[in-house]
């Protein structure tokens, strides 16, 4: 008789248990967050949600102070302070981390990735209601200085070779500021999250024991997924000309600028990068866009512990020979 009114008591209690410790962990909590211009998503799993959320907070609260050091168009920002300095300038440990990153990406890439573009994006500034062609002449001076030697950096001082150098830091901040977000999410206990800002994307862990599918943005599909690929503990950054452009007389000008011409580079749709770290991610993905199919993908290939691919201009897949077979595409 005990028996019979316990073990059914006791199943009741097993299910509340598993309802109540199982069901919270299942379901992610997701929030978004605008920062540097860009929507933010952030995915993290766990027991509690509270520490999850809380944890939330804490990773957009780091972005938010990195954009303040970082940006191009905030007046007070660090990188705008380098801009107007002469001579050498100290700068934090932060701002010099990534501007050394920066530079070795600009040499691997034969200066191709040049932070020092900010004159030339502001002159195209494709932010605008209604951005035009600028003359080649406004080119040419916009160009100026510019180039691989243009900074020198020891430890945290920086000297600008031309005084007139404008920093622009939008090829590779935005995966720097998702590595910082990353690190305050683990450093707060979580164990699984991923780091989505527009295409900038880190994963810490797995998704519930499996590894994360993430789909790559089809560069001519809006809102389409052109291929995905299964990852954790990966960055995965794509570059491509859909993001920013307009169009004049049936040609496409989009945001990523070759300093070898100062025009929008061409020969690609996009390309994804896959690395340990997203701000390196970031930096080459911008840079083997604008080297173009074949030099962009032999960057790739040539860096350790980096794979990738891009999409020509005719629509071409170029992936390198490490990544052959893993992504499946639609
Ligand atoms: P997003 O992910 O925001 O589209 P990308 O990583 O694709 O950014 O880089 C594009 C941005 O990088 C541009 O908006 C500009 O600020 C900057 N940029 C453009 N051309 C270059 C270049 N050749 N080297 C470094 N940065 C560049
Ligand atoms: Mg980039």
């Amino acid at each position: 008789m005990l028996r019979r009114t316990l073990l059914p008591l006791a199943a009741v209690l097993l299910a509340l248990w598993l309802w109540l410790g199982a069901t919270p962990s299942d379901g992610p909590v997701v929030r978004t967050a605008l920062v540097m211009g860009t929507l933010v998503e952030i995915k993290a799993y766990g027991a509690d949600p509270n520490r999850l959320d809380t944890a939330i907070t804490e990773a957009f609260a780091e972005m938010a102070r990195l954009e303040q050091l970082f940006s191009a168009h905030l007046e007070q920002s660090e990188i705008r302070q380098l801009s107007a300095a002469r001579g050498v300038r100290t700068v934090s440990s932060e701002v010099a981390e990534l501007l050394i990153l920066g530079q070795m990406v600009a040499r691997r890439s034969q200066g191709a990735f040049d932070m020092g573009l900010g004159r030339l994006v502001a002159l195209w500034d494709l932010q605008s209601e209604s951005p035009k062609v600028p003359s080649g002449e406004q080119i040419g001076a916009a160009l100026r200085g510019t180039g691989p030697e243009s900074l020198t950096i020891n430890g945290q001082q920086v000297k600008k070779t031309d005084p007139a150098l404008q920093l622009d830091l939008g090829g590779i901040a935005k995966g720097y500021a998702v590595d910082r977000a990353v690190a305050v999410l683990r450093q707060a206990g979580v164990k699984s999250a991923a780091v989505n800002a527009g295409g900038d994307i880190r994963l810490l862990g797995d998704r519930l024991g499996e590894d994360w599918r993430i789909g790559i943005q089809h560069p001519r599909k809006a809102g389409e997924v052109m291929a995905t690929i299964a990852l954790r503990d990966r960055s995965v950054v794509t570059s491509g000309d859909y993001e920013r452009f307009f169009e004049q007389d049936g040609r496409r000008y989009h945001h990523l600028l070759d300093p070898r011409t100062g025009y929008p580079a061409r020969g690609c749709q996009s390309v994804t990068v896959i690395a340990g770290d997203a701000a390196l991610a970031d930096a080459l993905a911008t840079a083997a866009f604008v080297l173009g199919p074949r030099a962009g993908l032999a960057l790739l290939e040539r860096m350790t512990d980096v794979e990738g691919f891009v999409i020509t201009d005719d629509g071409q897949r170029l992936v390198t020979t490490g990544l052959d077979g893993q992504l499946q595409w639609f």
